[in-house]
């Protein structure tokens, strides 16, 4: 057998449809339906026209520009970009955000897609005999990286109202002396823990095992575990530039955590790829941290136009979970999910249905453009009524 064992075992993640026979209205993957900052678009332009040499050269390994463009970022607008305050350029974190110390370069760790950061902090902090809880219904990553790595895991049903039951996950946690893991936002439900309940959680649970939080829809309306990194040293937090930042094309994730734990992760990261943040993604994902104002503005159009969606499908009849995140989760009394998902393809637009038992009668619905909102408004409006 040619084959190693490992691989024999291996369950790969599925992400939602990427077809290429038609143009449809994407809304299954989580995208952001803006593109990004005109700004990050010039200064990827003027590197490559005025530096074309340094295309043939090794980047940054520590992409220091780039962290110091993050915490810059993250201080600015307190981790939740929706909420934050504009005023011309200058832009302030609403009282609710506000981080009780500065963020600094050395607590950022970025890497090529939050994947493949949870990837590295999976394999920094869990191994065969240092397993990991989370919930039930949360990022299907997980589990994948479980297989992966070989990291035995605990899943624990979320409550009756589709929330997470940290009770129920501190005591498995400290039954079996594991980290714990959850996204803040949850996906695919879009309901978030406030910052207090986290608080509490960490305040029980073993601050000798890891802690992660993957806020990778945050910005959109939860609320940032950033502040909590002044008191608990176990905690981890992992970001995207997929959603809020407009820039799943770019492929740039990271975690704010205290400096020794990103040392440890970045101890993995060279043992794999010394440089896995290409020049081209540095220098866009600097000019983005730098444009925050843009990101504040769009990640509200996102939000404004869920809350509406979220209005729309209560009138039609859908059961709807509220959501805090750039999607919306929601199931028909008369139409099961797969069907629901069916007539919506067929009618040009795609949105995300998750066979997983548990969550089937259920689909998940990016948020897009007003435009695309409209389309998606009449595609359903159709198919609810035969
Ligand atoms: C989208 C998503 C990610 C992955 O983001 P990338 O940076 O594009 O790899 C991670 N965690 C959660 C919960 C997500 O929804």
């Amino acid at each position: 057998m040619i084959i190693s064992n490992r691989v024999k075992n291996l369950h790969p993640y599925v992400p939602g449809e990427q077809p290429k026979d038609r143009v449809y209205i994407k809304l299954n993957a989580n995208e952001n339906p803006y593109a990004p900052s005109p700004k990050v678009q010039k200064a990827v332009m003027d590197f490559v026209n005025n530096n074309p040499e340094k295309l043939g050269l090794y980047p940054d390994p520590d992409s220091l520009e780039l962290h110091a463009a993050l915490a810059e970022m993250l201080n600015k607008s307190g981790g939740v970009l929706c909420r934050a305050k504009v005023c011309g350029e200058n832009v302030e974190p609403s009282e609710q955000d506000k981080i009780p110390f500065t963020v600094t370069p050395d607590m950022i760790y970025t890497g090529n897609g939050s994947d493949e950061v949870l990837s590295f902090v999976f394999y920094a902090f869990f191994d065969s005999s240092k397993h990991f809880v989370m919930p039930e219904f949360t990022y299907s990553f997980y589990p994948v990286y479980a297989g992966f790595y070989n990291i035995p895991m605990d899943q624990v049903p979320l409550k009756e109202d589709w929330s997470l039951d940290t009770d129920e996950m501190l005591k498995r946690a400290a039954k079996n002396e594991g980290g714990i893991i959850f996204a803040n936002p949850n996906a695919p439900t879009g309901l978030g823990l406030t910052r207090d309940q986290v608080r509490e959680m960490l305040k029980k649970a073993s601050s000798d095992e890891i802690f992660i939080v993957d806020e990778a829809y945050v910005d959109f309306g939860g609320e940032s575990c950033i502040p909590l990194l002044a008191e608990f040293k176990n905690l981890v937090i992992v970001r995207t530039f997929s959603k809020s930042l407009c820039g799943a094309g770019q492929r740039l994730g990271y975690i704010v955590a205290n400096p020794e734990l990103v040392n440890i992760v970045t101890t993995v990261k060279n043992s794999v790829n010394h440089f896995p943040i290409d020049a081209v993604a540095q220098v866009s994902g600097t000019a983005a941290c730098r444009d925050v104002p843009y990101y504040v503005e769009t990640s509200r159009k996102v939000a404004d136009e869920r809350d509406k969606f979220y209005n729309f499908l209560q009138e039609k009849g859908f059961y709807v979970l509220k959501s805090e995140t750039n999607f919306l989760f929601a199931k028909h009394p008369k139409i099961s999910g797969d069907e629901l998902y069916k007539k919506i393809k067929e009618q040009g637009l795609l949105i995300r249905h998750f066979a997983t038992k548990g969550i089937e009668d259920f689909v998940r619905i990016t948020i897009g453009t007003a435009e695309q909102m409209d389309e998606l408004r009449k595609a359903i409006e159709k198919a609810v009524s035969c």
